[in-house]
């Protein structure tokens, strides 16, 4: 059983070299437990693994890892093995598992059963996982959006931002976003509908190329980014708009978080500005799945996913978030069934 153990913690950028691989056996279902043992199949890279991979000061929902002990994070799996009565060999399902080819969960209740399996699994590591259902939470729930309503998105092409972008076009939004190459940018406007995107490596003044995109001002913000980005936007929200604080990506390698300056504006422009975590709001996965799956067969909502083939490439996969390597939802492939 091939894995991928942390070798070292974080400082700065994540690296390959924080991470190693290690064999060992594989493990059973100890006689008489509810334990389940799972073969992985598709892996996720989402940016908050990096908080993770060092010991922070203030603690997150997720308790950071050891070295030597094998990364776990999302992904879809195929039970090999189950004590547990609700799942069955043979059953997919996606949740935490560990990044190697066979994990043992002993709390398999966390784990999610796939009913529709006629959309490709690896779907739910993305678009119908945990970062499909922060898109669909973020925006329905956080930013309270109304039609016509002037929205931007930053990370706009990730796999959270390309969702939020098509929920308000499908709300009847007028949505911008932001990314970090033409090639991004390009896929915003053809291929998920964005009114316009622009690439903010290429911007001198995000001021400027935000009051050109939204001369009457931004409603709706859905911050993945923070940082500069967040600085330019307060300057450019409306009176009354909402921020809804997803996550700061620019943040996550800094030892210490860069300073927002025209915080004040939070009071002077009235605006409502929360931060929200996936993990409080799974009651709403069955509504989200009922609505979603249907808008993705009937094409009403495009996916980009992208796609590395093995383990061994996973840590890559992983520290290429950090630099924008990713054009769209960042997936691995451990195993095809
Ligand atoms: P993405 O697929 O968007 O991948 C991360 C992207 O972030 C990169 O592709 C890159 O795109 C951008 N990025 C990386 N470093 C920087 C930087 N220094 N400045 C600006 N942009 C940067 O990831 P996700 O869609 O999975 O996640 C998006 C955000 O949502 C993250 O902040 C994440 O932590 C958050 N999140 C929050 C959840 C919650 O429950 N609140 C749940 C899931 C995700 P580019 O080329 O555009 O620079």
């Amino acid at each position: 059983n091939k894995k991928v153990v942390l070798r070292s913690y974080a400082d700065g950028l994540p690296k390959v070299s924080d991470f190693e691989f290690v064999e060992a056996c594989r493990q059973a279902v100890p006689e008489g437990s509810t334990a389940v043992v799972v073969k992985n199949l598709y892996l996720s890279c989402d940016p908050y693994l990096r908080n993770l991979m060092s010991k922070k000061e203030e603690p997150f929902d997720v308790p950071e890892f050891n070295i030597g002990e094998v990364i776990s994070g999302f992904g879809v799996s195929r039970i090999v093995e189950s004590g547990h009565p609700d799942f069955k060999e043979g059953d997919f399902v996606w949740g935490i598992t560990g990044w190697e080819e066979y994990s043992i969960i002993n709390k398999p209740d966390g784990l999610i059963k796939i009913k529709n399996t006629d959309l490709p699994l690896s779907y739910y590591t993305g678009i119908l996982g945990m970062p499909g259902l922060t898109a669909y939470v973020g925006f329905h729930e956080i930013c309270s959006p109304n039609k016509g309503d002037y929205v931007f998105v930053s990370a706009a092409s990730g796999a959270v931002g390309q969702l939020v972008g098509q929920f308000a076009k499908l709300l009847g939004c007028y949505v911008v976003g932001s990314c970090g190459s033409d090639e991004k940018v390009e896929l915003l406007r053809s291929k998920f509908g964005f009114d316009d995107a622009f690439n903010y490596k290429k911007e001198r003044d995000l001021r400027a190329a935000l009051k050109r995109r939204f001369p009457e001002g931004i409603d709706i913000y859905f911050e993945n980014v923070g940082g500069a980005l967040l600085d330019a936007v307060l300057l450019n929200m409306r009176r009354h708009g909402r921020i809804a604080v997803c996550g700061m990506v620019s943040q996550y390698n800094l030892e210490r978080h860069e300073g927002v300056h025209n915080l004040a504006l939070v009071n002077i422009k009235r605006l409502h500005m929360k931060g929200f975590v996936v993990f409080d709001h799974y009651q709403l996965y069955p509504q989200f799945l009922e609505s979603t799956i249907p808008s993705i067969k009937e094409g009403k909502i495009a996916y980009v996913e992208d796609v590395v083939e093995g383990l061994e490439n996973a840590p890559a996969a992983l520290v290429g978030l950090f630099e924008g390597r990713n054009v769209g939802k960042q997936v691995v492939v451990v195993a095809r069934d």
